[in-house]
C-alpha cells in the first residue's frame, strides 16, 4: 500500500492527500482530498512536454493533455482548466471517475519506467482551483440562430450534447426524468467519489449559459419524441442511459433485503437515507451485506454499505481478482476500507425466514474455463460445492440494461437486441430522422467519458442537421 505521507516523491507521483480509512468509513465525505497547488506543481513538473504525447491520444475527448499539464507547472492554473474545458466541459467530474489508468495514463511515456504522470488528478485539481476560485467564466454565446433542440435525460452526454450546442447559438431544453440533473452522477457514483456540489454547480453552468432544464419530466410519459419534434424542436437528442437494472433471475431475490444496486445507491445517494430519518428515505442498513458483481457499481454499492454496516462486507464475484472490472482505485479504497472477497462465486439462491426476510443465500464455487466472445475466461460451477453465506442485506451489482421507454414510444427509433438505440458511429444519427442518441442507452453500460465523446459528435451532427436540413 501507499504510504499516504502526502509529501511528493522524487522519482513517483506526488501522493494525493487521502482521508484515512478508519475515518472515512464513519462518513460520506470525499476520500481523496486533492492536490494543494505545491503538490500539483510538482507533479505536473514530472511531465516530460513529449514530442508526440500518447497521453492525447489514449483521451476519448483529446485534451491537449501535455498543454494543460504545462500550464500547472507554470502555476497558471486557472489557464490549465480553460484549456481543459476547450474540449472537456465536465472537467472536475472526469477528474474523479475516469478510468485514466485505462486510458491516458496507461500510455503516458513516464509511466514506461516508473509511475505515469498522475493527469487525472491534476486535471481535478485545475477545475476545482478554477471553480473555488470563483474563475469559471461563461463563453461567448452566439446570436441565436433561430433552432431549439430538446434533450432526453440530464446525464453526462446530454449535459454535453446541451452545453455543446448552447455555445453554437441554439436554444436548448434538456428534460429529465428525475428531480436533479446529473444522471448516474448524482444517483448512482456516491458522494464519497463524486460529491454532488460539483455536478450541480456544473448544472448550474450550463443554466448560466442559457440552458433550460426541465426537470420531474419523463419524455414517452408526457411528451413523445414526435411530439417535440412537432412542437418546434428542430433536432432531439436521447441521452436516457442504461438505468434499467439485471437481476438474476434465482429464488428469493424478492425477499425483503434484497436491492438492485440502482435501489440501494439512488436510496443512499440521491436520497440520503444515510441521513434518516432526517431525510425521508429509510435503507435496512443489516449486519452483514452481501454484493453482486465486480464492476464500479458493485464496488461503489459496498464502500457505500460499508459506511452504513460497518460490521461485515462482502462482494461476491464469479471470476478472480484479476479479472475485477472495477477501476483499480476503486478496489485498491474498497479494500482499504476493510471489504471482505468470496472470488470464483456465484450464488443459487436466497434464504429467506417465515416473514420474508432475508437470512443467507446459498451459493457455488466456480472455476474458469475457456474464453468466452468477450475474451474473459468463462466461470464454471464446481459440482457439489454448495455453501451457505449469512447475509440480511443483498445487492446485485450485475449490469443494467437500456430502458426501454423511449423505443417503446417511438417505435421508428431502431434497436439491437439488448434494446440499445442503434446509430450512426459518426454522426450519432439514429434511424429516425432528427433523432441523435448516445451514451449509455447506444452503448449499454460504459463510462462519462465516453457518453461525453458521444454527446460531442452528436452536438456537431446536430448542428449540421439543424442549419442545413440534409439528413
Ligand atoms: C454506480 C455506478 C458507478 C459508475 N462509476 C463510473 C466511474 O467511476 N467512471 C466512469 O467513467 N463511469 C462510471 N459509471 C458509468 C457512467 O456513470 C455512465 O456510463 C454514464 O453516466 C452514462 O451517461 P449517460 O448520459 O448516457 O446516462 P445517465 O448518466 O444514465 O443519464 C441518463 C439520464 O436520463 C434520464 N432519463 C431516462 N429516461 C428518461 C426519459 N424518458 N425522459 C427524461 N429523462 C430520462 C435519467 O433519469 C438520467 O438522469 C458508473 C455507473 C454506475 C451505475
Ligand atoms: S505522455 Fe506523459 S509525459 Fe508525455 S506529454 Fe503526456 S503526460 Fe506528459
Amino acid at each position: 500500500m501507499e504510504p499516504n505521507d502526502n509529501k511528493p516523491k522524487k522519482t513517483g507521483r506526488a501522493v494525493m492527500p487521502e482521508q484515512p480509512p478508519l475515518e472515512r468509513i464513519k462518513n460520506f465525505f470525499e476520500v481523496p482530498l486533492g492536490y494543494t497547488p505545491e503538490q500539483a506543481m510538482i507533479e505536473a513538473q514530472r511531465c516530460i512536454q513529449c514530442k508526440k504525447p500518447l497521453c492525447v491520444g489514449g483521451c476519448p475527448v483529446n485534451i491537449n493533455i501535455p498543454w494543460f499539464v504545462r500550464l500547472v507547472a507554470e502555476g497558471k492554473f486557472v489557464d490549465a482548466a480553460r484549456k481543459i474545458k476547450e474540449t472537456n466541459g465536465l472537467p472536475a467530474v472526469c477528474g474523479r471517475v475516469c478510468p485514466q489508468e485505462d486510458q491516458c495514463e496507461k500510455v503516458c511515456v513516464v509511466g514506461k519506467k516508473g509511475e505515469a504522470v498522475s493527469i487525472g488528478r491534476l486535471e481535478r485539481f485545475a477545475a476545482d482551483y478554477e471553480r473555488e476560485h470563483g474563475e469559471a467564466q461563461l463563453p461567448e454565446i452566439p446570436k441565436w440562430t433561430g433552432k431549439k433542440a430538446a434533450v432526453v435525460g440530464a446525464g453526462p452526454a446530454g449535459l454535453t450534447v446541451a452545453s455543446d450546442l448552447v455555445k453554437k447559438g441554439h436554444k436548448v431544453t434538456v428534460f429529465e426524468a428525475l428531480h436533479t440533473a446529473g444522471g448516474v452522477l448524482m444517483y448512482g457514483i456516491p458522494e464519497f467519489r463524486l460529491p454532488k456540489k460539483i455536478v450541480q454547480s456544473e448544472v448550474e453552468f450550463l443554466q448560466r449559459m442559457g440552458v433550460e432544464v426541465r426537470l420531474n419530466s419523463v419524455v414517452g410519459k408526457l411528451e413523445t419524441i414526435d411530439e417535440l419534434l412537432s412542437n418546434g424542436y428542430g433536432a432531439v437528442f436521447v441521452g436516457s442511459g442504461a438505468g434499467l437494472p439485471n437481476f438474476m433471475n434465482i429464488p428469493g431475490e424478492n425477499l425483503s433485503g434484497v436491492y438492485s444496486a440502482n435501489e440501494y445507491l439512488t436510496r443512499v445517494n440521491l436520497m440520503k437515507a444515510y441521513q434518516f430519518p432526517e431525510y425521508d428515505t429509510p435503507v435496512i442498513r443489516g449486519r452483514k451485506i452481501t454484493v453482486f458483481g465486480g464492476g464500479n457499481t458493485a464496488m461503489d454499492s459496498a464502500r457505500t454499505a460499508i459506511r452504513l454496516c460497518p460490521e461485515e462486507v462482502t462482494i461476491v464475484y464469479r471470476r478472480g481478482r484479476e479479472e475485477l472490472p472495477a477501476r483499480t482505485e476503486e478496489i485498491h479504497h474498497g479494500e482499504q476500507e476493510g471489504l471482505k472477497f468470496k472470488f470464483l462465486t456465484a450464488p443459487k439462491k436466497f434464504i429467506g425466514d417465515k416473514d420474508g426476510r432475508l437470512q443467507g443465500v446459498e451459493c457455488v464455487k466456480m472455476e474458469l474455463s475457456e474464453p468466452d466472445e468477450s475474451g474473459r475466461r468463462r466461470p464454471v460451477e464446481v459440482k457439489g460445492s454448495e455453501f451457505v453465506i449469512e447475509t440480511d442485506v443483498a445487492i446485485i451489482a450485475i449490469g443494467n440494461g437500456a430502458n426501454p421507454l423511449i423505443p417503446q414510444t417511438t417505435p421508428d427509433i431502431k434497436v439491437n437486441k439488448w434494446g440499445n438505440i442503434t446509430v450512426d458511429q459518426d454522426t450519432a444519427k439514429t434511424s429516425k430522422k432528427g433523432v441523435f442518441s448516445g451514451g449509455d442507452i447506444v452503448r449499454g453500460g460504459a463510462t462519462v467519458i465516453l457518453a461525453m465523446g458521444d454527446g460531442r459528435r452528436a452536438a456537431n451532427a446536430m448542428h449540421d442537421y439543424m442549419m442545413t436540413g440534409v439528413w
